[in-house]
């Protein structure tokens, strides 16, 4: 961008949405500035829009991300009124590292250290195992398989999409936990898994403004 060298405060990259989080932000969410109820897990194996390489593609690591106001796709912590963000703070690192008129520092970390469940939950007695259980039986590429329009297998999809279901009622039911907290915890509902395959992505990959940002000479093309 010509001539700019400091963040005019037009609040472009933040009202595309919520950034993914690093292991430099993990003291962040252990603190608490970054509560687990304003996180969602996009799950190894789901697919996703990525602005960079600008396509489609099936995550090949976990990520976790801020969640979207509701009903937009600002991110949480956007306050539309001040233009500004309400945990500047605390923000997390690719929101430190992203200056639009200066990419450099964005594509270098973004693919980097990405924070994941097994990070924060591993030895949390439960946690991790009931994670691991709905991952076996609810993967995102078992998913995909069994919804294929050809070859999958729409009753055993709908018996794993019931299982989703009840695990969800029963974890927040017996362990009293915020019902918000689940779509970090067990990724999105699987019901909003598979409709999203059915259709194109609406959620993107990483940071909250690359893509606004000029297409990276080192990606062109890829
Ligand atoms: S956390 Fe990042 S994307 Fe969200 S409002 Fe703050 S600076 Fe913007």
């Amino acid at each position: 961008m010509d001539g700019q060298t400091r963040c005019r405060r037009c609040g472009t990259c933040c009202r595309k949405g919520g950034p993914a989080l690093h292991r430099a932000d993990r003291s962040l969410v252990e603190g608490g500035a970054i509560p687990l109820k304003r996180l969602y897990t996009l799950r190894k194996g789901e697919l996703a829009w990525e602005n960079v390489r600008g396509g489609v593609v099936p995550l090949t690591e976990e990520i976790i991300k801020i969640k979207e106001a509701d009903g937009k796709t600002a991110c949480r912590f956007f306050d539309d009124a001040e233009r500004g963000c309400a945990i500047y703070e605390n923000r997390p690192l690719e929101c430190r590292a992203l200056k639009c008129w200066d990419t450099r520092e964005i594509e270098q970390i973004y693919r980097r250290d990405r924070l994941s469940r097994r990070d924060l939950l591993e030895t949390v007695p439960g946690l991790w195992d009931l994670v691991t259980s709905h991952e076996t039986e609810c993967g995102p590429d078992r998913v995909r398989a069994l919804n294929d329009r050809d070859a999958g297998d729409r009753r055993t999809l709908a018996r794993i999409t019931a299982y989703d279901r009840e695990m969800r009622r029963l974890v927040t039911e017996r362990s009293g936990l915020d019902p918000e907290v689940l779509d970090f915890l067990l990724g999105r509902p699987l019901s909003r898994v598979i409709a999203g395959e059915r259709s194109r992505p609406r959620f993107h990959v990483h940071d909250p403004g690359v893509g606004a940002l000029k297409k990276p000479a080192a990606l062109s093309g890829r």
